[in-house]
């Protein structure tokens, strides 16, 4: 059947690279309008993978063009022929996600184990997921003629370069919107896979365009007059200026943005459980984590016996090359990225916490950071309030409840936060008092397609995902649909 896996090796060999790449417009490949490239590194070899083009402003117009003929003949596709495109592109996921596993792994540093077992499942998820809407927009409560936005400009940040894209391009392609997205210049290469399945697929020319450059191509496309809708993932910092460039125009926007979420361990809590839950919390994906648990709040009576038995399991976290299955902790994205992260830990150390690592060693090239935890953290320390986007811990102390929602809540952002404790009612009370878009109860980054994601605050506005994901790309209430 179309969803064996071949029984392929997680080596450098099963993904073939090409030294160069262009930019995906109207169904073909082709070089930036002035010739320009930029390279993209594997950080934890340091090799250059391939030459990417960097997409002019005249390449974003071409790939906004391109959306926009492809808009008419796509949104009136019947929904259910639509689903067929995307049913096949998630069956395609899957035949070749060893492949996009190798190759996520390689482009961003991240361990294949969790290539492969988290990022490409849930990709096709996605996909399949919002096939499955398609054909039932007319009878899902977003009114009688739910109508797509037209072409949405789509930004996506590096840390996961595929789940990223299938966040934003399943929910849009169901809706009946055409795309143009623009990933990070970090971690270019699985789009550029994405496209070949596209075509693979058969997708219509210009349904799907994937614009490669850095932070102008994607203030071009966010900018550009042609597009309906704004979809951004990454910091805040861009986010905001995203919002004052569309402000003033009828461009709908999400942002997804950044975090600082409290893990929030109580006596009772299960304390095997919850170690692993802080480990899963901050280490996975390198931290490199918008929803990571990166202030663990720990109640004073059980905090002893916590620590003791979250350094010994740090100790056992195997740090080093992404394509060994048995790494925990693969490379930091890029080298600017491990010097924001030594710069926070230092000014960590220097504002008077106490600093832990375990001493693994670390591979001679690349870019690595050992799994950090700071204790002796109060509410005023910047690795408390800042986000690290790495694997560093903040440990804060509470007494009562009421003390760990107040700490907690205070911080600028709002995406995400996780409890650790036996009591039904403190979870759907804590649940309750968190300002948080996702609360975890007795788990910790869990992700599935139908459920909505989203931040309050800082963390951005709009929710991808589940139903409400799909509403973000319709115009469904009259007035906006006579727009
Ligand atoms: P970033 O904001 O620098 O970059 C994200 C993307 O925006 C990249 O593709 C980049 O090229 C592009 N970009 C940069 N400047 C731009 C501009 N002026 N206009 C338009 N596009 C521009 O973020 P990053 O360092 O790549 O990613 C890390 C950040 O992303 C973290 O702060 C993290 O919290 C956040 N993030 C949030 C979520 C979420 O769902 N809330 C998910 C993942 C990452």
């Amino acid at each position: 059947t179309v969803f064996e896996y071949a029984p392929a090796p997680e080596s450098r060999a099963i993904v073939d690279i090409a030294p160069s790449y262009g930019l995906f417009i109207d169904g073909e490949f082709a070089d930036a309008s002035d010739g320009k490239v930029f390279k993209t590194v594997s950080p934890s070899s340091e090799e250059v993978l391939s030459e990417v083009a960097q997409a002019s402003t005249e390449d974003v117009d071409r790939a906004v063009r391109a959306a926009r003929r492809a808009f008419e003949a796509w949104s009136a596709l019947p929904g259910s022929e639509r689903a067929k495109y995307l049913f096949r592109i998630a069956r395609i996921i899957q035949e070749r996600s060893r492949e996009l596993a190798v190759l996520e792994s390689l482009d961003n540093g991240k361990p294949i184990r969790e290539s492969r077992d988290a990022d490409l499942p849930l990709v096709a998820a996605h996909f399949f997921y919002y096939a499955g809407w398609a054909d039932k927009l007319p009878y899902a409560g977003f009114g009688s003629n739910p109508r797509p936005l037209g072409v949405a400009g789509q930004v996506i940040p590096w840390n996961f370069p595929l789940l990223m894209l299938a966040w934003k391009i399943a929910p849009a392609l169901a809706a009946g919107n055409t795309v143009v997205l623009k990933p990070a210049e970090t971690t270019p290469l699985s789009a550029l896979f994405f496209a070949d399945i596209c075509r693979q697929a058969g997708l219509p020319k210009g349904v799907v365009n994937i614009i490669t450059g850095d932070g102008s191509t994607g203030a071009a496309l966010v900018g550009h007059e042609g597009i309906d809708k704004v979809a951004f993932t990454g910091s805040t910092e861009v986010g905001k200026a995203i919002a004052r460039t569309v402000a003033g125009t009828d461009k709908k926007v999400t942002l997804e943005l950044g975090g600082k979420a409290a893990n929030i361990v109580f006596d009772d809590a299960p304390i095997d459980q919850a170690v692993e839950g802080i480990v899963n919390g901050i280490f996975f994906n390198q931290g490199h984590v918008c929803c990571a648990g990166s202030r663990l709040l720990v109640q004073e009576s059980v905090a002893d016996e916590v620590l003791e038995s979250l350094k010994r399991r740090m100790s056992t976290l195997r740090v080093g090359d992404p394509l060994d299955k048995n790494t925990d902790i693969g490379a930091i994205n890029s080298a600017e990225q491990l010097a924001r992260i030594r710069e926070l830990a230092d000014a960590g150390e220097a504002e008077g916490a106490e600093r832990w690592a375990p001493s693994c060693e670390l591979p001679d090239s690349g870019f690595w950071f050992r799994p950090t935890v700071f204790t002796g953290v109060t509410q005023a320390h910047r690795i408390a309030r800042e986000e690290v986007f790495g694997p560093v811990l903040s440990v804060l102390t509470f007494r009562t409840p009421a003390e760990a929602v107040e700490k907690a809540n205070n911080t600028p952002y709002g995406l995400s936060a996780g409890i650790w404790t036996e009591k039904g009612s403190r979870i759907l009370w804590m649940a309750d008092q968190l300002r948080a878009g996702i609360v975890w109860a007795n788990t910790f980054n869990k992700f599935d397609p139908a459920s909505p994601f989203g931040g309050y605050k800082e963390s951005g506005y709009g929710r991808e995902g589940g139903r409400h994901g799909l509403e973000a790309y319709l115009a469904s209430n009259p007035k906006a649909s006579e727009k």
